[in-house]
């Protein structure tokens, strides 16, 4: 096979193992095709967070199969571990079938269609390797490296610890040799990734995530890190210093809250009361006063009454997050909650999504509107989408700030921008001289 075309879908984690995919099969001469319809190789690299996953992927797989060229096809991701064989027996197209835990075989498995065979290669083994000097990045301004595979936690609603195993942290050691590596090749921000990123544990000397986060912000040449996802059960003062006195760890946290009621958090098993995680919010704004606060949310969990969602709307309140990502509870196959009782009617769900969304998108607005006028330092990340004269980027803490070009910059500048227009999702904004004065026109 010469050529190949990867769908990537979910989140950060899976884009990552994408870019792991593709170094690998680069490393093997093959190269990249503008298309599915003209790749020898299709891998669907798939999630099985969102709602109906396998049907996705069956019907991605049998319109793949219609094309005049089929190619062969081969599952990746969360779907790959959950149905194994299974998919082989779908379509004759299927070539190979690699779990999260065994994205470093994928080699092994294109070999063996070559050879004319098929394989299926998932489950976790106790140790699990990192190529990160193969790995194909994909941006030339922010690389990604993962830190913990896993996780432990087995929230009641949650797939992650079957699809993607139990925890396994990387040595500090080889963290910061990668994002060393990052930081020498010109790359401006470094993202760590974790499903529960604060729950790291360096198996070789037992270093925790504040540990790992200081040696990472201490490296030179590295303007921006970032890190997600937090878990509030595994925030400790010794991490809200590091983020205090650290100026290049990023002035953004993702802290998913779940649910408002502490009736439904110990249903969820996260944990975590209303109230621990309200006093957690309180400590870290006291020592990071500018932090960025972005959160996930279930809604209509099962058993969830009107009262309970009245309290996860009072949390926003109070909180009041830069970002809110909210899903109406579905369930997944192996997961506990798919088998509770009291299901919430889908046009219930449905209702609280919406009051949830425009609460959040009210509060994301008038937050953005307290940013207008001032001057932030945005990385630049490309075009903006609407408009190919105008530059997208984000600040500090993450925000998405717009702003037209001057034609002094380029993709990977981090140029300061003077905030002039707020939505509920980004800013617009004008670039700023060095002195902080909006250009004169006609200045060079
Ligand atoms: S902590 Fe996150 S990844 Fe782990 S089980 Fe809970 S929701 Fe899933």
């Amino acid at each position: 096979m010469r050529s190949y075309f990867i769908e990537t879908w979910g989140c950060q984690m899976n884009q990552h193992d994408s870019e792991l995919i593709e170094g690998q099969l680069r490393g093997r001469g093959m190269a990249g095709a503008s298309d599915a319809s003209d790749a020898d190789l299709v891998i669907l690299n798939t999630c099985s967070v969102r709602e109906r996953p396998v049907q996705k992927i069956v019907s991605r797989i049998g319109a793949l199969e219609k094309l005049p060229n089929p190619p062969t096809i081969g599952v990746c991701g969360c779907v790959a571990q959950q149905e194994g064989a299974e998919l082989l027996r779908r379509s004759p197209r299927v070539g190979f079938v690699v779990g999260p835990g065994q994205i470093a075989r994928i080699g092994e498995a294109v070999r063996a269609v070559e050879n004319g065979g098929r394989s299926v290669l998932t489950g976790f083994d106790a140790e699990r390797e990192h190529h990160f000097h193969t790995t194909f990045r994909t941006s030339s301004t922010r690389g990604m490296v993962t830190v913990v595979q896993g996780c432990n936690e087995f929230c009641t609603f949650c797939v992650v610890p079957y699809t993607r195993g139990r925890e396994l942290s990387r040595t500090l050691a080889e963290v910061v040799a990668e994002v060393r590596h990052l930081a020498a090749t010109g790359l401006k921000e470094v993202e760590l990734l974790g499903q529960t990123i604060n729950a790291y544990r360096c198996p070789e000397t037992g270093a925790d995530f504040a540990d790992l986060l200081s040696a990472v912000a201490a490296i030179p040449g590295l303007p921006r890190v970032r890190y997600i996802t937090s878990h509030p059960r595994h925030f400790n003062p010794r991490l809200i210093g590091v983020l205090a006195d650290n100026p290049t760890v990023s002035r953004y946290l993702h802290l998913p809250f779940q649910s408002g009621a502490n009736e439904i958090l110990d249903r969820m098993h996260r944990g975590y009361t209303r109230e621990e995680y309200l006093e957690l919010v309180k400590r870290l704004r006291n020592q990071v006063s500018d932090i960025n606060l972005s959160t996930d949310v279930i809604v209509g969990f099962p058993g969830e009454t009107d009262e309970q969602f009245l309290q996860t709307l009072d949390l926003l309140q109070e909180v009041r997050f830069g970002q809110v990502f909210a899903f109406a509870f579905s369930p997944r196959p192996r997961t506990p909650a798919a088998r509770f009782d009291q299901q919430v009617e889908e046009a219930v769900k449905k209702d609280r999504l919406h009051r949830l969304f425009a609460l959040s998108d009210q509060i994301s607005s008038e937050l953005n509107q307290e940013i207008v006028g001032r001057i932030l330092p945005v990385l630049i990340d490309g075009n903006s989408r609407r408009d190919p004269d105008r530059w997208q980027g984000r600040g500090e803490d993450n925000r998405v700030v717009n702003f037209a070009k001057c034609g002094r910059e380029s993709v990977g500048d981090i140029v300061d921008v003077r905030i002039t227009r707020a939505g509920a999702h980004s800013l617009s904004g004008e670039r700023c001289s060095g002195d902080g004065r909006l250009p004169v026109v006609g200045a060079a």
